[in-house]
């Protein structure tokens, strides 16, 4: 447990890192969540990669979660001939919705109401906006024809987005519908829904998930400019959001992400919501060995951002060194953990709502663990509740929080500074506060003469929110 950092470790799993030694070497170099991307790998691999997750948690006594991530409306141009067309600076170039293998005249888009949706002068970008077309005209059927602005190489499949463009398409497309029954038939603690336009696609998940009868949290990806526009809603509305840099800097300037990414991490705090950074935090650990000077920096602006997770894309799912970039991101983590003040950042709950008294119970005991230089906070929870509410006042005490619920202990591994552990007794709170000082002792997590604050629900047996504090030696 030595290399327990507060800032959480996501990291997505594919060929790189499906054999059983590597994931292991990753889970004891600080994976906290593992991430599926839908958009690539079959059924039966995602099944065994789950598979070998469940079984190394049971074997190491982790708590891994497993994120599950919907592709989404996500735009693609078919096939080009040789897999290799140049698109020349200036030509035009038609765009059909039936389905062709492509050259450099004509390529084939797979979203059937682009003709429709589309404008005369909106952009087209190809290839994480490495190609740039500007549309011409548009017979509102099944033609768009466009100018060549930024040309280059075109390979098949490449993913296209629409920075002006209304998309029609809805947020959960067929195979999103089939992946999503698989994440849940599996039971995974968390889903990634890509190209979130408004809060309503957030709660169709939702509700989805609801129906299914399942506990499943929902993970709102932000890369699409609709979505920043309504971006109170949907912190409001999901379980934890994403800051999806890939995608989101094609769809807006580049220069604008950076603080896109600040304000919805402070945004995120206030609402008690995790937050991850994606996307290029170590790029360069793909091919090389060590980070880049400038990712190393990345990674420590996220922490110091206040971020709840950082995560890693390619690096671990293609990458050379799924091991090591795990490391080397949590050596950065633990760094500015050990240096800087990304703490304390307590904010009283407002209105006197249902959930007033566990919030103003939550708020102040990480206000006297500021004040009492108390080594841990320390809960039961049923709901998770109060471990999501504790994080958001990001404590320098440890957050110890002890369920009887084994999908709950890993649902919280993506949380900041939470740490999660195994407890079904239910007698009465002074068992229950001398049972977890006997065994925060023996695993060396706290000493004697330690300060500990207790929060508790009485009676225990109502099973309710917090509602009294108890500030304690060990
Ligand atoms: P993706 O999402 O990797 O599924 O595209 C993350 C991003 O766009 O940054
Ligand atoms: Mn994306």
């Amino acid at each position: 447990m030595e290399h327990w950092t507060k800032t959480k470790i996501v990291a997505t799993l594919g060929p790189a890192s499906s054999e059983r030694s590597i994931l292991s070497a990753m889970f004891d170099a600080g994976l906290d969540v593992a991430r599926i991307n839908s958009s690539h790998g079959s059924y039966e691999t995602h099944q065994q990669t789950i598979d070998l997750i469940r079984d190394l948690n049971h074997a190491k006594k982790n708590n891994v979660a497993i994120l599950v991530d919907l592709q989404g409306p996500k735009l693609r141009i078919g096939t080009v001939a040789d897999n290799e067309v140049l698109l020349e600076e200036g030509k035009t170039i038609e765009i059909t919705t039936h389905e062709c293998v492509g050259n450099a005249e004509r390529i084939y888009i797979t979203y059937p109401e682009f003709p429709k949706d589309v404008k005369v002068d909106d952009i087209v970008k190809i290839d994480d906006g490495k190609l740039k077309l500007k549309v011409t005209s548009t017979n509102r059927k099944d033609l768009v024809k466009a100018v060549i602005v930024n040309g280059g190489i075109l390979s098949s499949k490449k993913g296209v987005n629409l920075p002006n463009t209304k998309i029609s398409l809805p947020s959960l497309t067929p195979k999103d519908i089939q992946d999503l029954a698989f994440a849940l038939n599996n039971n995974v603690e968390w889903i990634g829904l890509s190209f979130v336009r408004s809060v309503t696609d957030v709660l169709d998940l939702k509700e989805r998930i609801k129906e299914a009868r399942k506990t499943t949290r929902v993970i709102a990806k932000i890369e699409k400019p609709e979505a920043i526009a309504e971006i109170d809603q949907i912190i409001d509305m999901a379980d934890g959001v994403m800051v999806a840099r890939g995608d989101l800097g094609v769809e807006l300037p580049l220069e604008k992400v950076p603080l896109i990414q600040k304000m919805i991490v402070e945004k995120c705090i206030k609402a008690s919501k995790p937050v991850i950074i994606a996307t290029q935090m170590m790029e360069s650990m793909i091919l090389n060995y060590t980070p880049t000077r400038a990712e190393v920096n990345d990674v420590a602006n996220a922490v110091l951002d206040g971020a709840d997770s950082v995560m890693l894309s390619g690096e671990t799912s293609v990458g050379k060194y799924p091991i090591q970039v795990i490391q080397h991101m949590n050596r950065i983590i633990a760094a500015v953990e050990r240096e800087a003040n990304i703490y304390f950042k307590e904010h009283p709950p407002g209105v006197k709502n249902q959930t007033f008294i566990s919030d103003s119970i939550c708020f102040n005991a990480c206000v006297m663990a500021k004040h009492s230089d108390a080594k841990g906070i320390v809960s039961m929870t049923n709901s998770g509740y109060t471990a999501f509410k504790l994080s958001s006042h990001r404590p320098k005490a440890n957050i110890f929080i002890f369920t009887d619920n084994f999908s709950l202990l890993n649902t919280l591994n993506l949380v900041w500074g939470v740490r999660g552990f195994y407890y079904d007794k239910y007698e009465s709170t002074d068992n229950t506060i001398e049972d977890v000082k006997i065994f925060l002792k023996k695993h060396h997590l706290v000493k004697e003469s330690d300060l500990l604050i207790h929060i508790a629900s009485i009676p225990m047996k109502d099973r309710g929110r917090a509602n009294m504090i108890k500030l304690g030696m060990v």
